[in-house]
């Protein structure tokens, strides 16, 4: 087996992977770098890596591309692709990228793909080399997948976190995919751990929302992913013990739609009484939105900024830049601002400052802590192990107390 890391190696996210077995060759993921995220102005071709035979204007020599999970830095490159090779994802990440994605600004669009939905446990077989879907905890219905070609046994993590309430599944990986000849594994926090003690668990996230917007008497906006499933759930969960009521808005309540098909645990929209839809979004997703027919799929839950300005100590909102602006100058004096995603977007983007006196970070990260990626190491006992998604893979020896590590750079070419 050959592996190729096109991207990923030297940086936490744009993984891009190869493994190559005979004449059979398959990526797994195709990202695009965590930079893109605050360069919208460029397009995506800027981030191409050097396959030969994945883009649309080649002749198609790659066999198939597996995506692990709903997140750009694996996924972004997709639009790219050439429409004859065929790419696997769950059924969950499949209608994401279909028909939520479509709505956001870009217009992602990769209705010319040949998408083919994998179950977690389910076996493809692509020439020789057959693909496993593994469930993990990360992100709604994310894999790593193992890949084995008869000769060697592959283990690719994707993305990994052992922390949420479902956390079993990572854990799960361990005993199914057991000594692999090879795990290329993720370690975004060794380089990042930050906010780690104060919120461990999604739960904690919970009650620290509850703790900080029950007795404030203050109108609270929030600053989350609304693809982020767990973290959904967790401040649902913080405004039925705080009595408030979450304000979201129309894509936000599309998503809710798919994490209910997702798992019936998930309420439907109309049972949520304290959930409530603001409709003033950016014109560009209102007018895609409206095509789609989703704009007014739950006009029943709408809320008005009147209706929020005449008690807005009543309110969690999801932050959105309209509503904010009008509660700020016309309505509100005092208010509080939850930050719940990744610090490091805080400290690069400036907008945030005139926000410093009102913040909150309440988080827990989307990646495993140094201590579970720890156990989970020894647990799965890869004979070897290949670092990826980290800023830190001249560090994996000592921090995992291991020898067998195998340090690549991107595109470099390796024989395994
Ligand atoms: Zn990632
Ligand atoms: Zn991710």
């Amino acid at each position: 087996m050959k592996i190729c890391i096109y991207r990923g190696t030297n940086e936490i996210g744009g993984n891009c992977i190869e493994l190559a077995s005979g004449k059979t060759r398959i990526l797994l993921d195709a990202g695009i770098p965590l930079i893109s995220m605050e360069q919208k102005d460029v397009p995506i071709s800027e981030y191409k890596v050097p396959v030969v035979g994945l883009y649309e204007n080649e002749t198609p020599t790659v066999n198939a591309i597996f995506i692990t999970h709903c997140h750009p830095d694996h996924y972004g490159l997709l639009p790219l692709v050439n429409k004859k090779i065929p790419v696997y994802m769950s059924k969950t990440l499949h209608k994401i990228l279909t028909k939520i994605q479509p709505l956001l600004p870009g217009g992602f669009d990769i209705s010319h793909l040949d998408i083919r939905d994998i179950d977690a446990d389910e076996s493809v077989k692509i020439g020789n080399i057959t693909i496993t879907a593994r469930a993990v905890d990360h992100a709604p219905s994310a894999y790593a997948y193992e890949i084995d070609d008869g000769k060697k046994r592959i283990v690719y993590t994707g993305d990994i976190r052992f922390h949420s309430n479902q956390r079993m599944k990572s854990w799960a990986l361990a005993r199914k995919s057991k000594n692999p000849d090879y795990l290329i594994m993720e370690g975004t926090r060794l380089s990042r751990p930050e906010l780690t003690e104060k919120y461990p668990t999604e739960e904690s996230v919970s009650r620290g929302i509850t703790d900080l917007i029950k007795d404030s008497g203050k109108v609270t906006f929030i600053t989350m992913s609304s693809q982020n499933m767990d973290r959904v759930v967790s401040v649902i969960k913080a405004c039925n013990r705080a009595k408030k009521t979450f304000v979201i808005d129309p894509y936000t309540a599309s998503l809710f739609d798919i994490y209910h098909e997702l798992s019936p645990k998930f309420p439907l929209l109309k049972d949520l009484d304290n959930v409530r839809i603001y409709f003033g979004m950016s014109d560009g997703i209102v007018e895609r939105m409206k095509k789609s027919g989703l704009f007014y799929k739950h006009k029943s839950k709408k809320i008005t900024a009147k209706e929020i300005a005449q008690n807005p100590d009543r309110y969690l909102i999801k932050n959105n830049l309209n509503l904010t602006r009008y509660l700020l100058n016309n309505v509100v004096k005092d208010y509080d601002f939850i930050y719940s995603m990744w610090h490091g977007y805080l400290t690069r983007q400036h907008t945030w400052d005139k926000f410093k006196n009102h913040i909150t970070e309440i988080h827990t990260s989307g990646h495993a802590a140094i201590k579970d990626l720890q156990k989970f190491v020894k647990q799965i006992d890869a004979k070897n192990i290949i670092p990826i998604h980290t800023e830190c893979k001249n560090d994996y020896e000592k921090i995992f107390g291991v020898k067998n590590v195998i340090v690549l750079n991107d595109n470099e070419q390796k024989r395994i």
